[in-house]
């Protein structure tokens, strides 16, 4: 399956983050307390992930975490954070990546709800040098 940047229903909109797209840098907003710094509904409890600052260091390239879709907690609306990404809504991945096809790109095992055995929830793999096949 050739790699194309799509778009997850319901996914990381607030920041304009679409799955597959690839983000260089290693400095990122916060997706799990969307840059406040705050734990999402509480009112002075620092934000676990990024511990109040609002910023996140992924090292990049990155893309927008399939298993959470982006929102650095799993399940929703939960306040539990990610176990794919940590809470960031991002994962650093190795270019050329490619659809994980065990996944679909979902992320999750096909039927399940855990994290893809095979692309460990980032809904992508490191695409394989075609002369080693
Ligand atoms: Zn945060
Ligand atoms: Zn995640
Ligand atoms: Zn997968």
């Amino acid at each position: 399956m050739e790699w194309k940047t799509f778009d997850f229903k319901g996914g990381n909109r607030k920041f304009g983050r679409k799955a597959g797209e690839i983000f260089e840098g290693d400095q990122f907003r916060c997706s799990f307390c969307s840059g406040t710094g705050i734990l999402p509904g509480s009112k002075d409890i620092k934000c676990p992930v990024c511990r109040g600052s609002g910023i996140v260091s992924v090292k990049g390239p990155v893309v927008v975490c399939a298993y959470c879709k982006g929102r650095g907690e799993y399940p929703a609306r939960t306040n539990i954070t990610c176990t794919v990404c940590r809470g960031t809504g991002l994962i650093s991945i190795t270019k050329p990546i490619e659809v994980c096809e065990h996944c679909r790109g979902r992320g999750k095992e096909p039927g399940g709800s855990l994290p893809c055995m095979v692309c460990k929830g980032k809904g992508v793999i490191t695409k394989k040098n075609d002369k080693e096949r």
